[in-house]
C-alpha cells in the first residue's frame, strides 16, 4: 500500500500530497502507479503457466493514463461500450485482449468490436445474440462470443452490485443456456468460444465464487456431450477490497482453488475494483467548521458529484487527515460537500481533530470514483493525478466553468 505518512505527512508513493494540493489545487483524485501495477501482478502471477488473461474491467476508472499503465504490463480489458474500448485504444491496449460485456450493445458497438477484432463478445440474451449474429453476417464475418450466464447464486453483498441472481438483469438464466448455446453454435457468424459469468461486487467472501464455478463447470460439461466446444471460462470480476475492516478474500487461494478445478481451460477474470480500489484517494479541503447542538459538520469542497458511493450505496470511505496529528477542534464529524442535497456526504461521525483549510484525504476512491463523477450543481469535475515513486503526473486536467455548457446551444427566437 503506497499512502502512508511520512514526517507526519500523507504521501503518495514518495510524494507529499500536501505539495500535490498546491500543485494541482483541490479536490484531486490521486492514484499510485506501483499499487495499480501489483495489484494486477497479483492476480496475473497467481496463474502461473495456466493459460489465463486479466481483464482490468475499464468502468472501475478508466483514466487513459490508467488504461496505458495497465496495458504496458500485458493486461487485457473488460469493456461495457464503445466508448470504453476506444479509450483502451487510445492507451495503447490490444483488441484482441477486450472482452465486451454489457446487456444492450448497440449496431454501431458491435460493428465497431468486429472490426477491431475483439478478443469476446459477453452475450447477455438471446435478442442480443440475434443481433450480434445479423452484424456479424452484414461484415461477412464470424463473432468471438460466450454467453453470460446467471447461475443464480447470492454474492452476499450490497443489493445494487448483486448481479447473479434470477432476479437480476444480466446474464442468461442457467437452465436457458444450453438451448442458446445451440442456437450460436449452429450459427455460420457466430464462434463460440467461452462461458462467462460475473455474480457480483465488493465480495469479501470466496464461497459464492466458487458455487457459481461449480455450476459453470457442470453446463460447460453438458455443453461438451452436445459437441460443444468451450476453450475459456470468464468469471467475472467481483473481488472485494478493504474499505473499513472488511476481512477480504485472498487472491492467490481463490485462483488456486480455480485451477484445482478447471483441468487446462483457459480462465480469463474481470477484476476492476481490486486492481485500482485502493490505489486512490481523494483529497478535499475543509470549507468551514459548523456546529450545533447535536451535529458537527466539516463542509468540504468535494460532494457527492464528485465521489457518489456513499450517497449511492451508502459505502464506507476510511478518512485520513493529510497532516497527521494537525491542532484543531476535536469531534465526531459528517463530512458533507456544498450539494444542494441531504445526501451529499462522504463520511459520517468521524472522530477527528479539524481546522477550516486541512487537507482530508478520503481513502480507497480509485474505483468507481470519477468515473461515476458528474456535473451536478454545475461543479467542474476535478484533475486526476497519477504518482510513481517520486514522479507525479497531471492525467486529467481539471474541467473549467467553460466547459460546462460548451456543447449547450441557445435556441433563437
Ligand atoms: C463491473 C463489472 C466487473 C468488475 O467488477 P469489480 O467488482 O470492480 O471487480 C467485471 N465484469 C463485469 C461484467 C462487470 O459488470
Amino acid at each position: 500500500m503506497s499512502f502512508s505518512y511520512k514526517n507526519q505527512s500523507l504521501h503518495a508513493e514518495s510524494v507529499d500530497i500536501a505539495d500535490l494540493m498546491q500543485s494541482y489545487g483541490s479536490p484531486l483524485y490521486v492514484y499510485s502507479r506501483t499499487d495499480i501495477e501489483n495489484n494486477w501482478r497479483e492476480f496475473d502471477s497467481a496463474f502461473g503457466q495456466h493459460p489465463h488473461l486479466v481483464c482490468y474491467a475499464v468502468k472501475a476508472n478508466s483514466n487513459i493514463a490508467v488504461l496505458n499503465v495497465l496495458a504496458k504490463i500485458g493486461a487485457g480489458f473488460d469493456i461495457v461500450s464503445v466508448g470504453e474500448l476506444e479509450r483502451v485504444l487510445a492507451a495503447g491496449g490490444q483488441a484482441s485482449n477486450c472482452v465486451f460485456s454489457g446487456v444492450a450493445k448497440t449496431q454501431d458497438e458491435i460493428k465497431r468490436g468486429l472490426e477491431v477484432g475483439i478478443r469476446c463478445f459477453n452475450v447477455e440474451s438471446a435478442a442480443e445474440l440475434e443481433r450480434i449474429e445479423q452484424v456479424s453476417a452484414s461484415m461477412n464475418m464470424q463473432a468471438p462470443i460466450s454467453i453470460r450466464v446467471n447461475p443464480n447464486v447470492d454474492a452476499k453483498t450490497h443489493p445494487y452490485i448483486s448481479t447473479g441472481l434470477k432476479e437480476n438483469k444480466f446474464g442468461v438464466d442457467i437452465d436457458d443456456a444450453i438451448a442458446l448455446y445451440e442456437t450460436a453454435h449452429q450459427s455460420e457468424h457466430i464462434n463460440v468460444q467461452g462461458l462467462d459469468c460475473h455474480i457480483g461486487s465488493q465480495l469479501t467472501d470466496v464461497s459464492p465464487f466458487i458455487d457459481a464455478l461449480d455450476k459453470v463447470l457442470a453446463l460447460i460439461a453438458k455443453l461438451a456431450d452436445r459437441g460443444i466446444e468451450i476453450a475459456h471460462l470468464d468469471l467475472g470480476g467481483g473481488v472485494g477490497i478493504r474499505y473499513e475492516d472488511e476481512v477480504t478474500i485472498d487472491i492467490s487461494a481463490y485462483i488456486s482453488s480455480i485451477l484445482d478445478k478447471v483441468g487446462n481451460l483457459e480462465i480469463i477474470l474481470e477484476p476492476g475494483r481490486a486492481i485500482v480500489g485502493n490505489a486512490g484517494a481523494f483529497i478535499t479541503k475543509v470549507e468551514f467548521l459548523k456546529q450545533n447542538s447535536d451535529k458537527s459538520f466539516a463542509i468540504i469542497d468535494g460532494a457527492m458529484n464528485d465521489l457518489l458511493r456513499p450517497a449511492f450505496y451508502n459505502a464506507y470511505h476510511n478518512v485520513l487527515p493529510v497532516r497527521e496529528n494537525a491542532q484543531g477542534v476535536e469531534a465526531s464529524w459528517d463530512l458533507v460537500g456544498p450539494i444542494c442535497e441531504t445526501g451529499d456526504f462522504l463520511a459520517k461521525d468521524r472522530q477527528l481533530s479539524l481546522s477550516a483549510g486541512d487537507y482530508l484525504a478520503v481513502m480507497s476512491a480509485g474505483a468507481y470514483g470519477f468515473t461515476m463523477s458528474s456535473n451536478y450543481n454545475s461543479r467542474p469535475r476535478v484533475a486526476e493525478v497519477m504518482v510513481s515513486d517520486t514522479a507525479h503526473h497531471l492525467i486529467r486536467k481539471r474541467e473549467t466553468i467553460q466547459d460546462l455548457f460548451n456543447t449547450e446551444i441557445l435556441i433563437n427566437d
